[in-house]
């Protein structure tokens, strides 16, 4: 074998283990950093992990504030562990303003309500205060158990915009729960909307809002749009409706930031 024979084989013998290196292996796309954060789950699903922001559990209104005069303290009703709208006082929102997020929120109406409609077991959960009043992105909270409205104002609608996937609504007296993720909108530099809101969320454990990309704000007349809405991380407002049944209740009240 000369010198040229030599070379050309052992140019196929480096060529064959070139071969073979690039054979992937299951170790090609396994990774070991970054590692995910430790989190200590709660007792059951329903309760705050450790790395959640415990917004009430029952003792105080310290993380909220009433919505149309921030800075006065939430004047709505603690007692027995629970939180009860105060409908003369107006809507209450959480002191501290969030942008991405995963909520749990407990709430029940009434086992006397009376009323119909809109007009029975309304409130809501702003997933984004825009401010005073109503101004905000509402996640429905209303008695449809047996009660009928229009379906995109039902429980579990994201009001105006977006009908549940199903009707998953306890009667009323028993506890209800929501389970919300949140992705906030985010804006150009001139207020146009560069990646709209998105929201998850699940009624009672029930997938009820499947990533549904948000029209704008809530708007109760009218199309929803982002005309200028511009805005970073906002405050989780609860409404206090004015209509005249019984006022609903909330507890065990927790969010996560993402
Ligand atoms: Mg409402």
């Amino acid at each position: 074998m000369n010198i040229k024979h030599t070379l050309f084989f052992s140019a196929i013998l480096a060529g064959s283990s070139l071969i073979a290196n690039a054979q992937a292996k299951p170790q090609d796309t396994e990774f070991y950093t970054p590692v995910p954060p430790v989190v200590t789950p709660g007792k059951t699903n329903a309760d705050a992990p450790s790395d959640a922001i415990v917004l009430f559990d029952g003792k105080n209104l310290d993380q909220w504030t009433m919505t149309d005069n921030r800075g006065t303290p939430a004047s709505w009703t603690v007692a027995d562990a629970i939180l009860t709208v105060n409908k003369r006082s107006g809507n209450i929102e959480t002191v501290k303003s969030f942008g991405n997020y995963q909520l749990h929120i407990e709430w029940r109406v009434p086992a006397n309500i009376t009323g119909e409609g809109q007009a029975r077991g309304n409130s809501g959960v702003f997933l984004a205060s825009l401010g005073k009043g109503d101004a905000g992105y509402e996640l429905q909270v209303l008695d449809s158990y047996n009660n009928k409205t229009y379906v995109n104002g039902q429980a579990g609608s994201i009001y105006k915009q977006f009908v549940p996937l199903v009707n998953v609504s306890k009667a009323p007296g028993e506890w209800q729960t929501y389970d919300v993720v949140w992705i906030a909108p985010t804006f150009n530099d001139d207020t146009t909307v560069k990646t709209p809101a998105r929201v998850t969320v699940f009624h009672n454990g029930v997938l009820v809002q499947n990533n549904v990309t948000l029209l704008g704000p809530t708007q109760y007349i009218g199309q929803a749009s982002y005309t200028n809405a511009k805005f970073g991380p906002a405050p989780i407002k609860l409404q206090a409706h004015g209509d005249r049944s019984e006022p609903l209740s909330f507890r065990n009240i927790w969010v996560r930031e993402l």
